[in-house]
């Protein structure tokens, strides 16, 4: 019970690496608090999650509304008085080549990936600097670490990420908050629908653990930075791809 009783956010938490982490926190014994632009999705995350003694509560929220954000940490902030864990996950893909990709695909990217991520944290950061304490945590990339083709704008983004990490974790640590970044390899969710078959298997080939890694691997990742467990680790930026890129 890593978590007990924190009050713990994650962003685009009905599928994918975002549920699992939810799931794990609610594990942890955290107050868990969803939010996703898919109301449907999010209904049934929320009651696969619910168990005795776990508390979930789910807002219906486009994290590229900053009204909407507002209006949902300022509520979180008045059931539960505080916020203990952010995970800014929620992230898409629209992938072309430099030439072939629109403004709107650049801008859309942007929107989700990075400049969501900014409005969450902002909104967040001023409740957990009341309180002088913390944990953040950004979904990037190893794309964000290496780029790669046809992700001019997914790539950005999660550089971006990266660059917000090592900032607030100078801004914000001092103050008892500390912001970290995590890096997925190829990792089995909806995200990858897109990409055919025979990419996907190159990824597991380039892999030295010969697979793709599972969103409870990555879960297990933010459990511990979220927790005591890691209360010295802060600006850091960890690789979670089973070697993808050694
Ligand atoms: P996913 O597509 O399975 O889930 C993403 C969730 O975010 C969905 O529930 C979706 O509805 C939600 N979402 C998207 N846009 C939103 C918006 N505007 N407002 C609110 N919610 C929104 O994706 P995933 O694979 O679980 O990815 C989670 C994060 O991890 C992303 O930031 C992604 O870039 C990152 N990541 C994933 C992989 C991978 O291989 N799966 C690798 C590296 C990084």
């Amino acid at each position: 019970m890593r978590l007990k009783d924190k009050v713990a956010l994650v962003t685009g938490s009905a599928a994918g690496i975002g549920l699992a982490t939810a799931r794990k926190f609610a594990q942890e014994g955290a107050v868990v608090v969803l939010c996703d632009r898919d109301a449907q999705a999010l209904e049934s995350a929320a009651q696969s999650l619910h168990a005795p003694g776990v508390t979930v509560v789910a807002y219906t929220v486009d994290v590229t509304d900053r009204a909407q954000i507002d209006a949902m940490v300022a509520d979180v902030k008045h059931r539960f008085g505080r916020i203990d864990v952010l995970v800014n996950n929620a992230g898409i893909t629209k992938d072309a080549k430099l030439l072939r990709m629109t403004e709107q695909q650049f801008d859309d990217v942007i929107d989700v990936n990075l400049k969501a991520v900014f409005n969450f944290t902002q909104a967040v950061a001023a409740v957990m600097l009341e309180q002088e304490s913390g944990a953040i945590l950004n979904a990037s990339s190893v794309v964000g670490l290496y780029g790669n083709y046809g992700q001019t704008n997914y790539a950005a983004s999660k550089f971006g990420v990266i660059g917000f990490t090592k900032t607030w974790a100078r801004e914000l640590g001092p103050k008892g908050i500390r912001v970290n970044a995590v890096c997925p390899g190829f990792i089995e969710t909806d995200i990858l629908k897109s990409i055919p078959e025979k990419v996907l298997q190159g990824f597991r080939d380039h892999c030295w653990l010969r697979r793709m890694g599972k969103p409870e691997e990555v879960a297990n990742v933010y459990a511990f930075l979220a927790s005591d467990e890691a209360s010295f680790i802060n600006g850091t930026t960890l690789e979670v791809s089973g070697g993808l890129t050694i």
